[in-house]
């Protein structure tokens, strides 16, 4: 009898347990991927790249001899239908971290187990299972650097499995609907034009864009990271978001070039990725990360309702142009560089006071790399309402962070091409600019970008005075 292999956040064939545990059993394989109702819980972006991923592992396993079968519906039904159609009395999958994925993870086991199927699931998603670092008390991490320690204390992660060399088929391929009946693309307008350009999802396309990184832009990583213009980035963010590189395979890359590149950037890149596993510990402990201040203190915050300013905002024409690049530049590619997304998410809660759940939930459709942890934590981060976030006060100004880290503004000159002509000088403020300087670069405020929706420093006043408000201590 066959084996159900379950696809889910692990659209790879590498350093897969569950594939690695279908093949020692020596029974033919059915590798399955289930589409949720409502697209389960990914946005409109990550649709589009799920497609293409989807495309991609379905050519990876028909070089293995295999194929994916494509079903829709609630997991269990779809579960239950298979397992009759093909008599099989196992099914593997790897584990998710969020909480409605550990949910229909728990629910799902006991339901088949209470049939007479096995149901096993295996870690992957991430360098350490969320439940095992523990502080000396039991209890879970809010602050990041004793969770950094503690990670770093507890062992190397495991060693990276390498793919499978084939997948028994069965001796007859249960039905598979096709990708084109999920409508995962966009047809009209075709926002997605320019991720094309942008990306390659698929394993494949990870393990080169990790290449790549590792050839041309780590050494440095460590200061160049916070430059959005310069390619010191991996951008593995949406390939690890579903899954098609695992962080072990990443981190063992940081072991092998050890002695090759700077320890400071090797180092610098292991912090990040275990903000990562911060962020998934934290939604791990408290599932409602998403939707509810970790701190209660921000319960009562006096956040504006304005729907015109957070339209500003997500259309990148606030007048602010590090702002507005950086929205653009999600709209336009589905990612924005970490420097930015900070910038534009404490404009938006301290500028414009508008809730930082707006902000995670516009991330969580136009992001490519539209995480369940980092998004939340993130956004709770900049609002000063999460574990060991920035404090409140500390307010980002636009055109300081601009000329710090776009210091000749090539950034702001890619996204927001009409400012293209303006000197260095005025690029992050182009309102101070004299006239004849706007004339020169053919800039008119108000007409062909927009004039600042709100002055930073009276806004930044009025956040001040707002989280003065707040009772209990900070
Ligand atoms: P690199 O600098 O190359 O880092 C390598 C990997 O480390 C990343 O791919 C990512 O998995 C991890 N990492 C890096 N920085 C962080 C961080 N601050 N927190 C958690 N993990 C990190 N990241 C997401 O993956 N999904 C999100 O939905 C998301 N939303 C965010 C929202 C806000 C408001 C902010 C400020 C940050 C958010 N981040 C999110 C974190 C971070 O911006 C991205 O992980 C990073 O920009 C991805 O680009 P990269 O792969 O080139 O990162």
């Amino acid at each position: 009898t066959p084996v159900i292999l379950w696809f889910r956040k692990d659209l790879r064939l590498g350093d897969n347990r569950a594939i690695a545990h279908a093949v020692t059993t020596g029974r033919p394989v059915l590798p399955l991927y289930i589409h949720e109702p409502n697209n389960g819980p990914l946005g409109r972006a990550q649709c589009w790249w799920l497609h293409h991923s989807l495309v991609a592992l379905t050519r990876s396993l028909e070089r293995l001899g295999s194929r994916l079968l494509l079903r829709s519906g609630p997991p269990k039904a779809v579960l239950s239908t298979l397992i009759a159609e093909s008599g099989a009395t196992e099914i593997l999958w790897n584990r998710r971290y969020d909480p409605e994925g550990i949910e229909t993870d728990s629910a799902l086991k006991a339901a088949l187990r209470a049939d007479g199927i096995t149901a096993h699931s295996f870690p992957g998603q991430l360098l350490h299972e969320p439940s095992r670092m523990k502080t000396g008390t039991g209890g879970f991490y809010r602050v990041y650097t004793p969770f950094w320690r503690a990670f770093e204390s507890s062992g190397e992660p495991e060693e990276p499995l390498p793919p499978p060399l084939a997948l028994p088929p069965p001796d007859v391929w249960p039905d598979t609907e096709t990708l084109d009946d999920w409508h995962l693309l966009p047809t009209k307008p075709d926002w997605a034009a320019e991720f094309r350009n942008v990306w390659t999802p698929g394993e494949a396309g990870a393990q080169r864009r990790l290449q790549d990184f590792v050839k041309a832009g780590l050494q440095g990583y460590a200061v160049r990271r916070n430059f959005p213009a310069e390619p010191h980035v991996s951008m593995l963010s949406p390939h690890l978001a579903l899954g098609e590189i695992s962080p072990a395979q990443i981190w063992r890359a940081t072991r092998v070039l050890a002695g090759d590149v700077r320890v400071e950037d090797l180092t610098s890149l292991r912090k990040e990725l275990v903000w990562r596993e911060f962020s998934y510990h934290l939604l791990f402990h408290f599932p409602e990360l998403a939707r509810r201040n970790f701190s209660e203190k921000f319960d009562g915050f006096p956040w504006r309702n304005d729907p015109e300013g957070l339209q500003r905002w997500q259309r990148g024409e606030t007048g602010y142009p590090i702002v507005d690049a950086g929205m653009r530049q999600l709209w336009r590619t589905g990612w924005m560089h970490n420097r930015v997304r900070m910038i534009v998410a404490s404009f938006l809660v301290k500028d414009l006071l508008i809730d930082w759940r707006e902000g995670e939930r516009w991330f969580r459709d136009t992001l490519v790399d539209a995480d369940p942890a980092s998004n939340a934590a993130s956004w709770q981060w900049v609002a000063g309402s999460g574990a060991d976030a920035a404090p409140f006060f500390r307010i980002f100004n636009p055109i300081s962070q601009g000329e710090k880290f776009d210091p000749d503004g090539a950034y702001v000159r890619k996204f927001v091409p009409e400012l293209k002509a303006l000197p260095d000088k005025f690029i992050h403020k182009p309102f101070d600019a004299p006239l004849p300087v706007l004339e020169d670069a053919g800039v008119s405020l108000g007409k062909t970008y927009p004039l600042p929706i709100v002055d930073h420093k009276a806004a930044r006043e009025r956040a001040l005075a707002a989280f003065r408000g707040l009772a209990g201590p900070s």
